[in-house]
């Protein structure tokens, strides 16, 4: 039974995870590699919990004591008592090999460890573990409190009973998990990532302005938001790090990220969390 959630990585995904795992009465610790990190996480949790209460979603007593379940550290031998570790660190394939490399060691082999990776192959993480058959992906979307999907992947070797435990867990936290099998970019990011890199093709050779491409995309396919508004959502580099997933491990060229997303990334404007992307915040 899981009682114990940690989350590895406390960035805007990270955050969120930790939200609602509290919010549903887990223990919840979250990790970072810097003390900074787990304190800027916290405070995000505790001003998205305030807008909630604000908005009457919850009581001012859930909020404390969601509070109350959360514990942050830097050390990661913290997580060797958690039931289920969902990692959210940065999205880049060595990091998150290490990190599934260490929880094998230090974690009860009867924890399941997840994944919130975009694009990177559940199969090839669990690899890095001596338990591939409780590796799982865990896919949320942002922001994690309010979107209700999560993709849940099935790697090559993950059995039915991690698969049963993570989809039950999904709905404990108020979710609708949707299974999926391995492959590039799952089913979310294989469908959004050439629709957005394509709307940045649509702006780099001058086909319309953002606010033309963003309106184009609403109100003639009822998108909640324009592709270019979402890109900034999601972050800059954590779409150019999914397309590039996709065009390597496709070999294809219609997965060719688009320049104009890569000089943006060199020169940081990576969206909302630096202030500059398509738009300025
Ligand atoms: P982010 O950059 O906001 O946060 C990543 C955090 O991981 C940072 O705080 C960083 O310090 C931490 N980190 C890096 N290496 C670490 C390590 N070794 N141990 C512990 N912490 C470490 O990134 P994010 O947008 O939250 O993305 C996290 C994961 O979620 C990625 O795999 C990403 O693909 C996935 N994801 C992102 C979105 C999105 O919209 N941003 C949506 C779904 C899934």
């Amino acid at each position: 039974m899981i009682k114990t959630i940690g989350v590895i990585g406390a960035g805007t995904m990270g955050n969120g995870i930790a939200h609602v795992s509290a919010l549903s009465r887990f223990n919840t610790i979250l990790h970072d590699i810097n003390p900074e990190f787990t304190e800027k996480g916290l405070n995000t949790i505790k001003a998205n919990l305030e807008r909630q209460v604000k908005k009457e979603k919850i009581l001012s007593s859930e909020m404390d004591a969601t509070l109350q379940l959360i514990q942050t550290t830097t050390d990661f031998g913290d997580l060797k008592n958690c039931d289920l570790v969902v990692e959210a660190a940065t999205e880049n394939e060595d990091i998150k090999l290490e990190i599934f490399n260490k929880l094998d060691t230090i974690c009860t082999p009867e924890t399941i460890l997840a994944s919130n990776t975009s694009s990177i192959s559940i199969t090839k993480i669990a690899a890095a573990t001596n338990r591939k058959h409780k590796v799982i992906g865990m896919h949320f979307m942002n922001p994690v409190p309010v979107m209700k999907l999560v993709e849940v992947v099935r790697g090559k070797e993950t059995n039915e009973e991690t698969t049963t435990s993570i989809v039950e867990l999904a709905k404990e936290m108020k979710k609708i998990p949707v299974e999926c099998n391995d492959s590039p970019g799952f089913v979310s990011n294989r469908i959004l990532m050439p629709m957005i890199n394509e709307a940045i093709f649509c702006l780099h050779e001058g086909v319309g302005t953002a606010e033309a491409i963003d309106t184009i995309m609403k109100l003639g396919m009822a998108h909640p938001m324009g592709p270019l508004t979402l890109a900034d959502l999601v972050g800059l580099d954590v779409c150019l790090n999914i397309i590039n997933v996709l065009y390597t491990d496709f070999e294809d060229e219609k997965y060719m990220p688009c320049p104009l997303l890569v000089d943006m990334v060199e020169r940081g404007e990576l969206g909302r969390k630096t202030g500059k992307g398509f738009y300025n915040y």
